[in-house]
């Protein structure tokens, strides 16, 4: 019975469940991947992962019970089921192991496997996306990527919000034409043309120019405005040329919008959310946590607990940039200029995140010449109210507004900006019928993730990431 080939059924149990138990003795089955294996000519000790914990089990194996050709097979990388006997754990930082008794191969790794050794660089792991999810690391992040999500949801259920599902597919492109991916069946050898050279969309699937999306929110701004308060989850797409740590072409954004909200809610709204996300992952994340805490930023879970117990600055972008003036003044350099009117760079945000306030800040009251048509006018003609949350390590995670909700501002605001509304008739009847007061947000959930993970760069956080050159697997 020690060699079956055909092995007795006994129901699986996953890493995590197994190593809080107990009942030593028991018949226990796990399956997973092997990431070790050690040992002498009469004992081996083999590590198996099956991702259900950065933890492995150790699985103890009295070699003279085994068919060697089965004991061959067991290879880093190999994919193995094992029943044995669960058993209280000498060795230090582990509870249970299990004494093996059967062990089946379902699927050999021959020694072409990248994953072999252990400390590949981050890089190279871009490169073996397809397998990163099987390290350490990667298994960590994409754990802690899944809770994010579950907060997400469940901070905005906990308080009335409608999870509402806006298109992926979109005609309007007024948020920023050129930065969006088209769609389109058309045959791109042979385009139908105009006389001026310019192609003619009739004949295509949708009858005119589809993009992908860039933003959920004007569809949001809909739903507000009938169930109150919802909040959108999705993919999201910028055809962006920017080679950043911090930018993807497919990125995933939670946009919550509400209705009969101000600019003081707002900000509170975005504190709170931000706040209940990283205190989750210090509650439901803790061993991937600490893993990440040792490996990689050894500051980790502090500025985590830090951000939780922190109050967030507000300040007002005039503020903002006065204080950026009085530090060139001081002897700071920065690649960019500073000025009021002036488009704060990643390194402007991260001075007064990291080096001024030494915590979050909310920014608001920017030039309505920097933020998007749809921000409410202030009283001054010249700014807006955009919140825009600024973090450290990261610079802005989160974009928001207070809504322009009167019709005649809005509308004199767009044709200021040129923007091409004649797809846009529905957005400016939320204005004509039963207008309200309302804004939103946008959290890009990989710069989230970013945060929480401590990774320094945003494909390490996303399973296959989109960027200029680049859609491998
Ligand atoms: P940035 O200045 O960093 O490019 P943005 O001003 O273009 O950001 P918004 O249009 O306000 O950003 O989008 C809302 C949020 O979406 C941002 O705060 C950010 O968290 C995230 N985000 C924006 N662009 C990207 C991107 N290309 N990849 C990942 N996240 C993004
Ligand atoms: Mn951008």
């Amino acid at each position: 019975m020690y060699i079956g080939i055909q092995m007795e059924k006994v129901k699986r149990t996953k890493i995590a469940d197994l190593l809080s138990r107990t009942d030593y003795g028991t018949m226990v089955n796990v399956k997973g991947w092997v990431r070790t294996r050690r040992g002498s000519k009469q004992v081996n000790f083999v590590a198996i992962n099956d991702g259900s914990t950065i933890k492995n089990v150790q699985i103890v194996v009295d070699v003279e019970h085994f068919n060697e050709t089965v004991l061959k097979e067991i290879t880093t990388g190999a994919c193995v089921s094992v029943n044995g006997i669960l058993t209280e754990s000498i060795g230090a930082g582990q509870t249970a192991e299990i004494q093996a008794r059967e062990i089946e191969i379902l699927g050999t790794c021959d020694n072409t496997y990248p994953l072999q050794k252990k400390g590949h660089s981050m890089e190279f792991l871009r490169e073996i996306a397809h397998l990163r999810p099987r390290t350490n690391t990667f298994g960590a992040i994409f754990r802690i990527r899944h809770n994010m999500a579950m907060a997400i949801h469940n901070f905005f259920h906990e308080r009335g919000f409608f999870y509402f599902h806006t298109p992926i597919i979109t005609a309007s492109d007024c948020e920023g034409a050129g930065q969006m991916f088209q769609v389109t069946t058309k045959n791109l050898y042979d385009l139908k043309k105009d006389e001026s050279g310019s192609i003619i969309y009739d004949d295509d699937f949708f009858g005119k120019q589809a993009s992908l999306t860039v933003s959920g929110q004007l569809e949001g701004e809909l739903a507000a405005t009938a169930l109150g308060s919802i909040y959108t989850f999705g993919p999201t797409f910028r055809a962006e040329n920017s080679n950043t740590p911090r930018h993807l072409a497919e990125f995933w954004m939670v946009e919550p919008e509400v209705a009969f909200i101000d600019l003081p809610d707002l900000m509170d709204l975005e504190e709170e959310f931000i706040k209940y996300c990283v205190q989750w992952a210090l509650n439901h994340c803790q061993d991937d946590l600490e893993f990440l805490n040792k490996m990689f930023d050894k500051g980790l879970i502090e500025r985590l607990q830090k951000v939780v117990n922190t109050a967030f600055v507000r300040l007002p972008y005039t503020e903002g940039i006065r204080i950026l003036e009085q530090a060139i003044a001081d002897g700071h350099k920065f690649e960019f200029p500073v000025y009021w009117g002036a488009d704060l760079a990643s390194e402007h945000e991260r001075y007064l995140v990291e080096e001024h306030f030494k915590k979050p800040v909310i920014m608001i009251d920017y030039p309505k010449e920097i933020k998007a048509f749809y921000m409410k006018q202030n009283d001054d003609g010249k700014t807006v109210q955009g919140t825009d949350v600024l973090f450290p390590q990261i610079g802005e995670i989160i974009g928001g507004s207070v809504r322009e909700e009167n019709h005649e501002k809005l509308l004199a605001r767009i044709e200021e900006l040129n923007i091409p509304m004649k797809d846009m008739w529905w957005y400016l009847d939320t204005r004509k019928f039963g207008t309200c007061p309302h804004g939103g947000f946008g959290l890009g959930f990989e710069r989230l993730v970013l945060f929480v993970t401590g990774m320094t760069n945003i494909r390490d956080v996303i399973p296959f990431p989109r960027t200029p050159k680049n859609a491998e697997f």
